[in-house]
């Protein structure tokens, strides 16, 4: 049997970023003890891959704090049977996690680079329920909609608009908002009665940009 020797790294991560600062659900801390966060960083950064922050992964564009990513998927309360929509695909890190708790997972990035660097490493690592596509995502993914939970992972003053019209009834949407010095998450509940904001945690995404 192989070992791998990272895997140490990610049981130490799980344990004191994220357990310890209170998140519970048993699946998120699953896959995240699970998937080899340092496959997702460039050869440079490899031994920044499992320490406390956000990693940079070229093109000005950011990993993101193992923690924030444990959040942001607690919130979302996936189940086998979700299809979720992310805008940002990055790496690919998040995207991995989704696809481990999630049925289907739909990724939009903007980036034509880090969106094919993502798709063949996701392929590599054997995913066979997630869709990468170049776009950007402010529009959302129309043709796939509705969603039962839909991620952001880059930051914008407000919520693109198209996203909520995409999402089910019941479902969930989790988005970093706010300015470049400012930002908090939010959690966006669509209930038949109309859209409940919450806000959580102040976080540091880089911008939303737009095409
Ligand atoms: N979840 C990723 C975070 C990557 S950073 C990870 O952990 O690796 C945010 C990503 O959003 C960047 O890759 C950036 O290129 C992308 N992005 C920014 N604006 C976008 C837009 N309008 N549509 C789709 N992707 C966008």
């Amino acid at each position: 049997m192989t070992v791998d020797p990272y895997q140490k790294l990610r049981e130490r991560m799980v344990a004191h970023q994220i357990e310890a600062r209170g998140v519970k659900d048993q699946r998120v801390l699953g896959a995240m003890r699970k998937i080899p966060r340092h496959f997702f960083l460039p050869e440079e950064y490899i031994e920044e891959a499992y320490s406390d922050e956000p990693v940079p992964i070229g093109l000005e564009q950011t990993i993101s704090q193992p923690y924030i990513v444990a959040v942001m998927t607690e919130l979302l309360a996936l189940s086998p049977k979700h299809r979720v929509l992310e805008v940002g695909t990055g790496s690919g890190y998040q995207t991995a996690i989704l696809a481990e708790l999630a049925g289907e997972v739909y990724s939009l990035e903007i980036v034509a680079e880090l969106g094919k660097r993502a798709a063949d490493l996701l392929t590599s690592l054997g995913y066979k329920n997630v869709w990468i596509k170049i776009a950007d995502g402010y529009n959302g993914w129309a043709e796939m909609a509705p969603f039962d939970a839909i991620i952001v992972t880059a930051c914008a003053e407000e919520l693109p608009p198209p996203l909520l019209g995409q999402l089910k009834n019941g479902g969930r949407l989790v988005a970093p908002l706010g300015t470049e010095r400012e930002q908090y998450l939010y959690l966006f509940i669509r209930t038949e009665e109309g859209v409940v904001k919450k806000r959580g945690v102040p976080v540091r995404f880089v911008p939303l940009t737009r095409q």
